[in-house]
């Protein structure tokens, strides 16, 4: 298989923000005796264009309906729980299982979205943060999305003991709250959360 269109499984190639929030997620699931395998992070369009081209299926359902993935913007993952099974490491492809619910609720509890939670085209072991700049190094007033930004505004009523309406729009309330939190650090009041201040905020 040409180089290109092999599968990723390396959360490094995945945007520096993805990867705290993935870090975090993943680190409470293992905390909850979950065994997470990441079956694939970044996609080259080469590799989306190639499974588009197949129409592989599994289970009775296409594997990618779109030439326009969010893998392919470095901010989605694939990940599912692994368990012994009859004495053999086992992956776990099935959205009723336990232990798959629970890495649902953990990855959405870090701002992904859960592609099991869709209303058409179901992407069970799927996680994403869309809308976000497949090079952006912050979110902020203008990079971010209701996922990620109702997790904000949760962690900043929890570490400054304030009342933001968690409501996952970005408003100026929410600037001036992430200007507070970054004082509290001792960091220039720029409205923004790098990698850093995004993993400060979240632990
Ligand atoms: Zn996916």
């Amino acid at each position: 298989m040409a180089k290109n269109i092999e599968q990723c499984r390396d959360i490094k190639k995945l945007n520096p923000l993805c990867q705290v929030l993935l870090n975090l997620a993943i680190d409470e699931i293992e905390k909850n005796g979950i065994t997470p395998l990441i079956v694939e992070t970044y996609r080259s369009q080469e590799r989306q264009n190639y499974l588009y081209a197949q129409g592989r299926t599994r289970e009775g359902s296409k594997i990618t309906w779109t030439l326009n993935s969010i893998h392919t913007k470095k901010n989605a993952v694939d990940l599912i729980p692994q368990r012994k099974i009859d004495g053999e490491m086992t992956a776990i492809w099935n959205t009723k299982d336990k232990q798959t619910q629970k890495i649902i609720e953990i990855m959405s509890k870090y701002g992904f979205e859960a592609g099991a939670n869709w209303s058409t085209n179901v992407d069970s072991p799927h996680f994403q943060i869309a809308n976000v700049g497949i090079n952006g190094t912050t979110f902020d007033a203008k990079n971010n999305n209701i996922f990620i930004t109702k997790i904000i505004q949760k962690a900043l009523n929890e570490k400054l003991d304030i009342h933001l309406v968690t409501d996952g729009k970005w408003g100026s309330l929410t600037t001036a709250a992430v200007n507070d939190f970054r004082k509290k650090n001792g960091w220039l009041k720029n409205g923004k959360l790098g990698a850093e201040a995004l993993r400060r905020l979240l632990v």
